[in-house]
């Protein structure tokens, strides 16, 4: 997102675990970015593109999951005991770092499927 006119905003505990957000620690709250448009950004608020990724590790389990057919519903409960950051948890990382906005992220990773 653009760094000239991108503004912190804090959302509070509740409103990042609704959105899928993980939380370490005791935190309160979680500080975000809006973007206001500006001359350098051409009033979009944003510039150029990130990207959001997931590496999925394929082991015994998660193979003979495949194997059998299973969902990646059904298989996300596993991948997440196993340590996997999914492309939401990155996106929201990202948020985290000021690079791109909940909106942004939402938009591209539905909140559907966020049960974990
Ligand atoms: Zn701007």
């Amino acid at each position: 997102m653009c760094p000239v006119c991108r503004v912190a905003e804090t959302i509070s505990r509740e409103a990042w675990l609704n959105l899928g957000g993980r939380v370490a620690g005791d935190e309160s709250s979680f500080q975000v970015y809006q973007s206001a448009g500006c001359a350098a950004c051409g009033g979009k608020g944003y510039g150029g593109r990130i990207c959001l990724s997931e590496l999925i590790t394929i082991d015994a389990k998660i193979r003979k999951m495949i194997d059998s057919g299973k969902s990646t519903t059904e298989m996300k409960p596993t991948l997440r005991a196993q340590g996997t950051d999914f492309m939401r948890d990155d996106g929201l990382n990202k948020v985290l770092a000021g690079l791109t906005t909940v909106e942004e992220v939402a938009f591209a990773v539905p909140l559907e499927g966020v049960d974990d």
